[in-house]
């Protein structure tokens, strides 16, 4: 039977006061994975709320465009991409909050999860909390991010007009990201561990032909350089041993994703890497709580991949509850 739900909130939203909510679905995650499961949970008329944590939209957020989302023949801005997963979430009733999961528990129902803001319980979740970028974790990263090395081309690009950067990275986010940089800066040099490139055969095309862009293969970055912002980076040649110094005003840092599953930890079975296990039909270990997205898929990472699971966490969501 279907369960009736009314959200309920016990102590007002008023300046800064607690909130205590209660929903039939909590989705903890605001990317395409989870904002694709508000829209499909909507549509169900489930009572639903998302945390969208503290970047609308997700990582299409974060980058220049998306040219592989179908129906989009000529590409899309991740920004603009992002801001329509959400408007067709909201037409479909979901209430989404900027708020993100600091602990959960999912010993019991309804399951509770905690924000900075509140306390939501919900009958069944969804998590759909992505990936983060991976750091190189040398010396120096630390010390300059955010003045000098970054993670976001979308972001900070802007900032290196007419200077020289560095790509660290040879899969589609690295390639991607210096094709994008090279609208602004002078020149973009790649630094690769390898002497061939992971990215799909159009990035690499695209790179190889841009004269902004240059490559220095089969190297690490040993270290990021600077005084009060970066000034290069020591890399040292895997194959020769050599070691040599990159002169840069910036470092952009593509080496791969992280699963975020730590505010999980002891709840969800995790692969040894963080990944969130789920069946083939997106169920935890919980009975009542699913995942979709990048934070259960080490494969993929494509917005149409954690669109689809995120359809098919919701469909889950809405049998389990009964609809
Ligand atoms: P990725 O495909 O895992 O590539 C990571 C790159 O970083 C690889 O070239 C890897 O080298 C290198 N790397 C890893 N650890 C390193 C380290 N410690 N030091 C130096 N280099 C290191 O990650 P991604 O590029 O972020 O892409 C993630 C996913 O998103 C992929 O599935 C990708 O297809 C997708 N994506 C798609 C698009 C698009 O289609 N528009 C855009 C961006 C991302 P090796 O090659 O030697 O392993």
């Amino acid at each position: 039977m279907a369960m009736e739900f009314e959200p309920k909130m016990s102590s007002g939203e008023g300046e800064g006061r607690k909130h205590d909510e209660a929903y039939e679905l909590v989705i903890i995650g605001g990317g395409p994975a989870g904002l694709t499961a508000a829209i499909y949970a909507g549509r169900a008329r489930v009572q639903t709320c998302l945390l969208g944590g503290s970047l609308p939209g997700g990582q299409p957020a974060t980058t220049a465009g998306v040219d592989n989302f179908p129906g989009f023949p000529d590409g899309i801005g991740g920004t603009e991409l992002a801001q329509r997963f959400q408007s067709q979430a909201d037409r479909f009733g979901a209430r989404i909050v900027q708020e993100s999961a600091t602990e959960v528990d999912f010993s019991e129902r309804p399951f509770v999860i905690r924000t900075d803001g509140g306390e939501y319980h919900a009958q069944a979740v969804i998590v759909a909390t992505g990936a983060m970028p991976r750091r190189l974790g040398v010396p120096g990263e630390g010390k300059f991010y955010g003045r000098g090395v970054s993670s976001c081309a979308t972001c900070d690009g802007f900032f290196y007009r007419d200077k020289r950067v560095i790509v660290v990275g040879g899969g589609d986010s690295a390639v991607d990201e210096a094709l994008f940089l090279t609208k602004f800066a002078e020149k973009v040099t790649i630094i690769h561990r390898r002497d061939e490139l992971r990215a799909t055969k159009i990035y690499q095309e695209k790179a190889m032909t841009n004269p902004k862009i240059d490559f220095i293969w089969d190297s690490v970055v040993e270290e990021i350089l600077g005084d009060q912002t970066v000034t290069g980076v020591r890399v040292q040649n895997v194959k020769t041993q050599e070691r040599d110094m990159v002169a840069a005003d910036g470092v952009f840092v593509y080496v791969g994703m992280e699963p975020k599953s730590d505010v999980f930890d002891g709840q969800l079975e995790v692969d040894e890497r963080g990944y969130v296990i789920s069946n083939e039909k997106q169920h935890t270990n919980i009975p009542g709580v699913f995942v979709a997205g990048d934070v259960q898929d080490p494969h993929y990472r494509q917005v149409v991949i954690a669109a689809g699971t995120g359809a098919a966490a919701a469909m889950e969501a809405e049998r389990y509850l009964g609809k």
